[in-house]
């Protein structure tokens, strides 16, 4: 496949440890381009052999993004959406493994002929497509290559890159290097050695880089920049900054200001790049400073490691800002919540907030958690599992159902509340079957599906009274139907479907008590909170103490 004409590929690669914020930077870079009105896309390509990061632990990888078409996705492209405001697709992440099980299937099929099937060309060809494939109709395409330069499993993408420079040709393509400048408290110095010789390492592969972002808990003098740009043969205004910040939003205004546009635009012949930045630094203020406060309990099970709830923790960061009100989060770990002590627990915040989550683990504190919302009027929000536990709660305690469960935590529950079905339609209009037997990855439902908002209700109230609304899924059960009748005659009502799938349920006497099947985490944008999470902490700033 020959690259399109006109796209022009950003590359951004990383040296001296991983962590250092690649993503925030490629993303940040990505959203002063949009701005600056160039059509652009961003892609993670990433060296690990897992097809994809669906079936890894969240203590592994942290959160698994879902796009709206659908793909489990690495949870950097959370931020692109985020920072972007566009809807990514399969397209913008795939894995080594992912490359390797293409590249076998045609050997399996017979497309190469016969021939000896090699890292070089067969590998690497199958990458540059892919990237070129992402390209497609963009002015500018940024990728992101995952882990950092020296690593094994890396080296077949940084050819691909090498390969693929030279067949676009100058101006085509530039590469950003992010590296680490580390403060040398006994020395009380900054280091620039470790940023040379992951420079050294890239030139190694055959890559020059064009510009360097350099990490740092220190601000870097301008001699020190200049020595950077020197010992690694970098102009002098292609040496970047990013500062630790408060916050991740602040990231492109402090390119900006360090005029990172120019060399940019000098590098890939973009002509002169203007952006207004008014909106997004209103945001960020209220991000940073806001007026009001609001503290929220997280019920969750992974607060070990709280980039499992990466989508979430920010989508709550976007809701406060448009409220211009700071969340302050009490992380409580289900499993060390019991009916003796989540009075204690619960009793000083406004608004309890269950996630997403497998497996039995911690289930019967995340129902403790609901029923002490539910009874003492406190604004609720159960998102995905957060609303199945709802209903089973709701059964168990209201309805008098005591055996109510979910066929996830007992296969032969008799009240079978939370359960299968065999098949559904897919995001791409496919019937798929989802059986609990089959293997774990590709069984679930996954993306965006459209669903219908019952009129007058709280629901319909916090979308402003629209109709439909597209929200993102990563589940296998289901809400049962056949419970349905018994639940709203009890003052549990469904007030989202579709096809006859249960996507929304809330309590009537209740302030505010919600349970959305679908993740809202999802497609909240620092520009464009998701309504559930802002009607969600809007009721309980009303309730805030
Ligand atoms: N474990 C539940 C299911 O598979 C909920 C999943 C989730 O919360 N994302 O349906």
């Amino acid at each position: 496949m020959s690259a399109k004409k006109d796209t022009k590929y950003i590359f951004v690669t990383g040296g001296v440890l991983s962590s250092l914020g690649k993503g925030i930077a490629s993303a940040s870079i990505a959203t002063l381009l949009k701005k600056a009105g160039l059509k652009v896309s961003i892609l993670k390509a990433d060296p690990y052999i897992n097809v994809d990061p669906g079936t890894m632990s969240p203590l592994e990888h942290g959160e698994v993004f879902v796009t709206d078409d659908g793909a489990e996705t690495d949870l950097d492209l959370g931020h692109y959406e985020r920072f972007l405001d566009e809807n990514l697709s399969q397209n913008n992440n795939f894995t080594t493994g992912r490359v390797y099980s293409s590249v076998i299937e045609k050997e399996r099929r017979g497309d190469y002929l016969g021939k000896t099937i090699q890292v070089i060309p067969h590998i690497v060809n199958e990458i540059t497509d892919r990237f070129k494939k992402a390209g497609e109709g963009k002015d500018v395409l940024i990728i992101e290559i995952g882990g950092t330069v020296g690593d094994i499993e890396g080296q077949p993408f940084l050819e691909a890159i090498r390969a693929m420079r030279i067949e676009l040709g100058k101006k085509r393509s530039m590469n950003v290097h992010l590296t680490l400048v580390p403060f040398i408290k006994a020395a009380g110095e900054l280091k620039t050695k470790p940023t040379q010789h992951s420079v050294g390492e890239l030139r190694r592969i055959g890559i020059t880089p064009d510009m360097i972002i350099c990490r740092s808990e220190r601000p870097l003098s301008k001699e020190l920049k200049d020595k950077i740009a020197i010992s690694c043969g970098v102009e002098k205004n292609c040496v970047i900054e990013s500062p630790d910040c408060k916050s991740i939003y602040q990231i492109p205004i402090v390119f900006l200001q360090q005029d990172i546009l120019t060399p940019i635009s000098e590098c890939l012949d973009l002509g002169e790049l203007k952006v207004d930045m008014n909106e997004w630094n209103e945001l960020v203020r209220r991000v940073n400073e806001p007026t009001n406060k609001v503290r929220i309990a997280f019920v969750g099970k992974y607060l070990e490691l709280k980039e499992s709830y990466k989508s979430l923790t920010e989508a709550l960061i976007h809701s406060g800002a448009n409220l211009d009100t700071k969340v302050d989060i009490k992380w409580c770990d289900s499993e060390r919540i019991d009916f003796e002590n989540v009075d204690e627990i619960l009793k000083d915040v406004d608004g309890v907030l269950v996630a997403g989550g497998f497996g039995k683990r911690g289930i019967e504190g995340k129902m403790e958690a609901i029923k002490y919302a539910r009874t003492h009027k406190i604004p609720y929000l159960g998102i995905c599992l957060g609303m199945q536990l709802a209903l089973i709660e709701f059964a168990r305690d209201v309805l008098g159902i005591k055996d109510a469960n979910s066929v996830e935590f007992d296969e032969n529950t008799k009240e079978p509340i939370i359960f299968l079905i065999d098949e559904f339609i897919d995001s791409h209009g496919k019937k798929q079957l989802r059986t609990h037997k089959s293997p774990l990855g590709g069984t679930m439902r996954l993306g965006g599906y459209e669903y219908n908002i019952k009129p007058n209700s709280l629901l319909s109230k916090i979308y402003s009274g629209v109709k439909t609304a597209k929200e993102r899924h990563r589940h296998r059960f289901e809400a049962n139907p056949k419970y349905k009748e018994k639940f709203e005659k009890s003052g549990l009502i469904v007030s989202g479907e579709s096809d006859g799938l249960i996507e929304a349920v809330e309590l009537k006497d209740h302030p505010f008590f919600i349970g959305v099947q679908f993740h809202p985490e999802f497609t909240s944008r620092l520009t464009k909170p998701n309504p559930v999470i802002t009607g969600f902490l809007s009721a309980a700033l009303k309730n805030s103490k």
